[in-house]
């Protein structure tokens, strides 16, 4: 299942994009827009919007999402560490409304985000 957002398109195949992993309930490739050395973004296939807008239904998806990450981050060699970011809605700086990660590594990241 895929909605109609640019995340949808690369889900259905219909926009490239560097695909890392893929499972039957998600898909991580690279940012096109990196914000660091590694900027991987995870996807479920499920349409969910926004993190604000997942259910407990989803409570399974989510760590699977998590999980995915972790795994993404080590195969990719982030021993030294890395940051996982949600964005949700305006405030928080979410541009495209399809659920994503967004996994930075491969510097040492500021805090507080700006
Ligand atoms: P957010 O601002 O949290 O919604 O993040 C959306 C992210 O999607 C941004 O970091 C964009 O650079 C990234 N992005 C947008 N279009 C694409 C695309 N076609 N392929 C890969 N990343 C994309």
């Amino acid at each position: 299942m895929s909605n109609d957002t640019i995340f949808g398109k690369i889900i259905r195949r219909e926009v490239p994009a560097d695909i890392l992993y893929e499972d039957e309930r998600c898909l991580a490739f690279r940012d096109v827009n990196p914000q660091a050395p590694i900027h991987v973004l995870i996807i479920p296939k499920k349409a969910i919007p926004q993190i604000s807008a997942a259910t407990p239904e989803d409570q399974a998806l989510l760590g699977h999402l998590l999980l995915t990450a972790q795994q993404v981050a080590r195969d990719l060699g982030l021993e030294r560490g890395y940051r996982l970011v949600i964005n949700d809605g305006a405030e928080g700086g979410q541009t495209v409304y399809h659920l994503h990660l967004h996994l930075l590594g491969g510097r040492s990241l500021g805090w507080p985000p700006g």
